[in-house]
């Protein structure tokens, strides 16, 4: 009886490897047609200098206008994209459509500078035209490339091969920004990070989380924002829905910051009543949501 629940466990195993298989398989096909059908869209989320309140970045976020099944968030087809290699194609929609709507954006506050930051696959950069397209995709969108900052994450940057780095430093050499996604969250090694040309980093929403209610999370917050002062980086905290969190990382010394507290992930028109306000005010605390504009 035990070795027919076992084969029964194994065949349910099998089933469920199966069904997930199958839905990769279609999450691929649908993507490809996405693609041609401008399915795919970009949201902004603000960043916010903690000192003052004011927006001074969007990182940009792709999600999917699925036509049976709704928005679709990037957590569900990304890994699909970079296992197929749809991903190229997909990073570099993204890419184009940032960049143009930075373009838009800059020309609405002569004076003042705006950062868009850019998430990109580890298959995606190795892609050996990209930084020709990156490169291109600059000229086309007319942008400083110093406003521009590409989001990798730790596993990519600590990655110790040659390419890598050449890589990295030709992104540098272009004018771009490089930052480190979830920071914290793998494996660091000071003496790479200290090598790598990536000027900022992304502290991860997981220990943001537990700032103020957890000793241990307050502790690797304060120690990230040390070294990032130390190595002569910038800091952006992650993942920030309460004011208690926002506090406590100005008077950490976190630059910025981002999360619900300020905004969620919006469409670009909702961007633009943000950039002439503050999305908080540091002294009383009070957050100024989207909504009250
Ligand atoms: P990420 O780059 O670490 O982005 C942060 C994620 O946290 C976003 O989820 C954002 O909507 C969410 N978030 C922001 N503030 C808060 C908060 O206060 N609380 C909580 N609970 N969540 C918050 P999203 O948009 O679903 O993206 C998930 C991941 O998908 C991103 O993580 C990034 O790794 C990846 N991704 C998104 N867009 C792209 C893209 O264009 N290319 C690539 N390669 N990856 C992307
Ligand atoms: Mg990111
Ligand atoms: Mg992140
Ligand atoms: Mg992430």
């Amino acid at each position: 009886a035990a070795k027919g629940r076992g084969r029964a466990r194994l065949e349910q195993f099998n089933d469920e490897l199966h069904a997930r298989a199958q839905k990769r398989v279609q999450i691929e096909s649908d993507l490809r047609a996405a693609l041609r059908a401008s399915q795919l869209f970009v949201e902004y989320q603000p960043q916010v200098r903690l000192k003052d309140g004011r927006v001074v970045g969007v990182e940009a976020l792709v999600r999917w206008r699925h036509p049976r099944h709704g928005i679709i968030p990037p957590g569900d087809f990304i890994s699909v994209a970079e296992d197929c290699g749809l991903i190229i194609k997909v990073g570099r929609q993204v890419l184009q459509e940032s960049c143009r709507q930075l373009a838009e954006w800059t020309k609405l506050m002569p004076g003042r500078t705006l950062a868009m930051t850019v998430n990109v696959s580890p298959r995606q950069i190795m892609e050996p035209a990209f930084v020709g397209e990156l490169r291109q995709i600059l000229a086309d969108a007319n942008i400083d490339p110093a406003t521009l900052c590409l989001e990798l994450t730790e596993n990519v940057m600590m990655s110790a091969t040659e390419e890598v780095a050449r890589l990295l430093n030709e992104i540098r050499q272009l004018g771009v920004f490089i930052a480190i996604d979830d920071f914290g969250t793998e494996h660091s090694s000071l003496s790479r990070l200290r090598d790598m040309p990536a000027e900022v980093l992304k502290i991860d929403r997981s220990f943001i989380d537990g700032l103020s209610s957890e000793p241990g999370d307050t502790a690797i917050v304060s120690s990230i924002l040390s070294l990032a002062y130390a190595m002569g980086k910038h800091t952006i905290a992650e993942g920030v829905e309460k004011r208690e969190q926002a506090a406590m990382l100005l008077r950490m010394g976190c630059e910025v910051a981002q999360g619900y507290f300020f905004s969620r992930p919006v469409a670009a028109e909702q961007i633009v009543p943000m950039l002439s306000k503050a999305l908080w005010q540091p002294d009383t605390g009070r957050a100024l949501h989207a909504a009250h504009f």
